[in-house]
Formats: structure tokens, C-alpha cells, sequence
């Protein structure tokens, strides 16, 4: 069987390895991860850096070693020769490959604003960042997130839970505003604000002041200023691709992969939120960085590495954790859709199924299971539904299939 290599050891490699043994796969497989620690669970690290567990491994370290896949912690791959099929690590030392297995992730998008290098100034992304974030709720009674993306307000929530004072300042005119419906948008904004979080739509940063080295007030570009004692930036993930296009293989905002996982490059397959892939149901690529779909393109490389057909896509889905809010989401959200809201907001149970023509397209669902699971099997079905029968939640969501 192939050697395989893998750049990366994050939640799309370790996935892959995995993936790969039970597959049958008897060539050598090695992982290359310029972080210390096996691959780890990024989610719990904006939901449960307060109090809970953060060193939560995808697989024990035994594993690897069960496995024979060798583990290469704390090196980074500096270089890739595709045709001589040879990686490149930070100590010189080369290795030869079959298969090479682009999974480098993404990186925070910096805050680019004078004195984003204060302390008490940071993004999400690592084990170690959110270990610093635990020691600002700690430590500081004002956080200021800076981006009301998910992880900004996965964060916003626990500061709160916590007590600790939360202020999110989102540059666009609504929270969510890249991923998430308007509806959703306003009833995540209204919870937030039930908590106590002081939502700024609207608000764009200009600086970052300190004193004696660290971060103590934001200033907005409408001259206004925030005094705190910590700063999380959530503004986005830039993908890491320079590897990937130094090496040739063709990227546009990450690795351009198709359904099999194959790059531009004979032998150069990647993974995860590095990559910008099909999406059913969308006409062109995109980058989709969630569990699901670097767990689904981990399947489809282990088929491309055996010479199996492509697997059946996947409808993209993924799930966000606030308060007692277990949103889950599937499909794409585009502003052109008729929306039905299907239970109440208020009580934290309810769904939003997106239709074009009748056929859903999406849904944003929250603590609703059976409405998220019927949605998301109706967005790959093309089933058209009633929209009067789905908005009742005396009935079951079955019934509104015609
Ligand atoms: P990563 O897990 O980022 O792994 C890539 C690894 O490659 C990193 O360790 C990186 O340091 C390493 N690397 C990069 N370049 C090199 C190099 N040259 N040499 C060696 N190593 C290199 N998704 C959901 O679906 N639901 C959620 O609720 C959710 N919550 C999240 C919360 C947070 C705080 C974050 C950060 C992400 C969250 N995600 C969530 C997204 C999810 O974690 C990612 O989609 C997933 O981790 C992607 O896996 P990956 O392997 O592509 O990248």
C-alpha cells in the first residue's frame, strides 16, 4: 500500500488516519503536526474553556501507536516537491511520500489595528489559547470580542454564565452576518442581550490602547472608546495554503479540491478548513470549516488513496453551543429563500427551514433534533414541502412532505 503523509495534525488527519487503518490500509502512514499535542477537539475550546475539560484528544495517544502511525509532534513541514514526492521538515530532514495529504488547517485572521500585540489580546484557535482566555475570565471582569461570529459568541455566552462582562462588536449590521440567517441573526442577538452581553452591530475598531504593556480600552471609528481588560479576536480563519501554492498546486482562499479530496497535483490530496470545495447544492466552491465536512473529505481521501469511487457528497452541516441553545445547521443559508419558522424562540426549542420553491434548502434549528434531522434529509432528497403544515408544531414534520 501507499506511504501516505499528512501534513497537519488536527481534527481532518487524525480523522484520516484513523479512517485509513480500518480501511485496511497497510503502507506507512505519517503525521506531520507543528503543534506539541496529539490532535485535539477544537469546539469545546469557545464552549468550555471556563470550567471544563480542555485537553479533550480525538483519539489517546496509544492509539497512534495501536495503529502504527507515526506521530512527528512539534516539526512543521517547510516545503513540498511534487514531483520528486518529497516533504521537507523545519530540521532539513526530507521524506518520500506516495500520497501527500494536505490538513494545515487555518489560522485567526489578525485585527489589523495598532496595539493588536498588547497582552490581554488574542484569537481562539489553539489549546493554548483558550487556556489564556480562562486566565482573563479569571483574572478580568470586562472582555470585549471583537467579531460576532460563532466563536465570538460561544464566548460572549460562557463570559456571561460567568459573570464576567461581555461586549460584542461586529463591523456588519447584524451578528452571524456571514453564516447565519437575518432571523437567526435577531434571535441570537436578543438572547445574547438577555444575558447581559452589550451587542455593537455597526462597529468597526481603530485601535487598541494599553497601559504598561496591556490592552485597557477600544477605540471605535466612530470616536467612541471601551475600557476592558481583555480582547478576543474572532474575526475570521485565513487558510493555510502557502505551502500548497509555493508547491504548485492551485489555491484560491485555500486548496481548490474536488469531491475525491485531489488537489491540481498528481498525488497532493486535501483536507479540511485548508480547502475550498464543492458543496451540493452550490454552484462553484467554498471553504466550509466544520467537524463534518473535514470528517467527510477525510473519507473521501482514504477512497481516492484506494482507488475507490468518490463517496456520495454530503448535505454540509455543523452545530454551535450558546447558552442552553444547541443550534444545529445544515445547508446554505442565502437571503433569498422564504423562511419558516416552525415553534417558538422564546421557549429555545424552534427551527427555521429555508425553501426555495418550496423545496427546503436549509435549516437552523435549535434544542429541535427531529426538525434538524427531517430537514437536512429533505435538503438532499429535494423533497418539496407545505409550508402552513411545517409551521405547525402540533404536527409532525413528516407531514409537511407533499
Ligand atoms: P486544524 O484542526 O486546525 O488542524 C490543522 C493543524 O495543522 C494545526 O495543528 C496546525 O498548526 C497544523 N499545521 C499547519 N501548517 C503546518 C505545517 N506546515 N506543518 C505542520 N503542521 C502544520 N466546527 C464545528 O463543526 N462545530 C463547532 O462547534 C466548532 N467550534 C469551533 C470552535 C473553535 C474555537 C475553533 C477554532 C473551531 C471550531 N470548529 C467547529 C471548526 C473545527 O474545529 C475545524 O473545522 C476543524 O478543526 C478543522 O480541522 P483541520 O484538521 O482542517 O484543521
Amino acid at each position: 500500500d501507499a506511504r501516505v503523509v499528512v501534513i497537519g495534525a488536527g481534527h481532518a488527519s487524525a480523522t484520516l488516519a484513523g479512517l485509513l487503518r480500518q480501511a485496511g490500509h497497510r503502507g506507512e502512514i505519517v503525521v506531520i503536526g507543528d503543534e506539541r499535542d496529539h490532535p485535539y477537539h477544537r469546539p469545546p475550546l469557545s464552549k468550555k474553556f471556563a470550567d471544563g475539560d480542555l485537553e479533550q484528544w480525538i483519539r489517546p495517544a496509544d492509539f497512534y501507536r495501536e495503529q502504527d502511525v507515526t506521530m512527528r509532534l512539534g516539526e512543521r513541514a517547510t516545503s513540498v516537491d511534487p514531483i520528486a514526492r518529497r516533504v521537507r521538515v523545519d530540521s532539513g530532514e526530507e521524506m518520500a511520500y506516495d500520497a501527500l495529504v494536505l490538513a494545515t488547517g487555518a489560522r485567526p485572521r489578525p485585527l489589523p489595528v495598532p496595539g493588536a500585540d498588547l497582552d490581554g489580546v488574542g484569537a481562539l484557535r489553539t489549546l493554548g489559547d483558550a487556556r489564556e482566555l480562562r486566565t482573563w475570565l479569571d483574572e478580568g471582569r470586562r472582555l470585549v470580542i471583537v467579531g460576532g461570529g460563532y466563536i465570538g459568541l460561544e464566548v460572549a455566552a460562557v463570559a456571561r454564565s460567568r459573570g464576567v462582562g461581555a461586549t460584542v462588536l461586529e463591523r456588519e449590521e447584524r451578528l452571524l452576518a456571514r453564516v447565519a440567517s437575518r432571523e437567526l441573526s435577531a434571535i441570537m442577538a436578543e438572547r445574547h442581550a438577555a444575558a447581559g452581553t452589550t451587542i455593537r452591530t455597526g462597529a468597526q475598531v481603530v485601535g487598541l490602547e494599553g497601559s504598561s504593556g496591556r490592552v485597557r480600552q477600544v477605540t471605535l471609528a466612530d470616536g467612541s472608546a471601551l475600557d476592558c481588560d481583555a480582547v478576543l479576536v474572532g474575526v475570521g480563519a485565513i487558510p493555510n495554503d502557502g505551502l500548497a501554492a509555493e508547491a504548485g498546486v492551485d489555491c484560491d482562499g485555500g486548496v481548490l479540491v474536488d469531491e475525491g479530496a485531489r488537489t491540481s497535483v498528481d498525488g497532493v490530496l486535501a483536507i479540511g478548513d485548508v480547502t475550498v470545495r464543492p458543496v451540493p447544492g452550490l454552484d462553484g466552491r467554498r471553504r466550509l470549516e466544520s467537524i463534518p465536512s473535514a470528517t467527510e473529505q477525510a473519507r473521501q481521501a482514504v477512497a481516492t488513496i484506494h482507488g475507490a469511487e468518490d463517496p456520495t457528497p454530503e448535505v454540509p452541516w455543523f452545530w454551535s453551543d450558546q447558552f442552553d441553545l444547541k443550534l444545529k445547521i445544515a445547508g446554505i443559508v442565502r437571503p433569498d429563500h422564504d423562511v419558516v419558522l416552525r415553534g417558538d424562540p422564546v421557549t429555545g426549542k424552534f427551527a427555521l427551514f429555508h425553501l426555495a420553491d418550496g423545496v427546503p434548502v436549509a435549516v437552523e434549528s435549535a434544542n429541535a433534533s427531529p426538525e434538524f434531522m427531517a430537514g437536512k434529509k429533505w435538503i438532499g432528497a429535494c423533497v418539496r414541502v407545505d409550508p402552513t403544515r411545517l409551521a405547525d408544531p402540533n404536527r409532525s414534520p413528516r407531514d409537511a412532505v407533499v
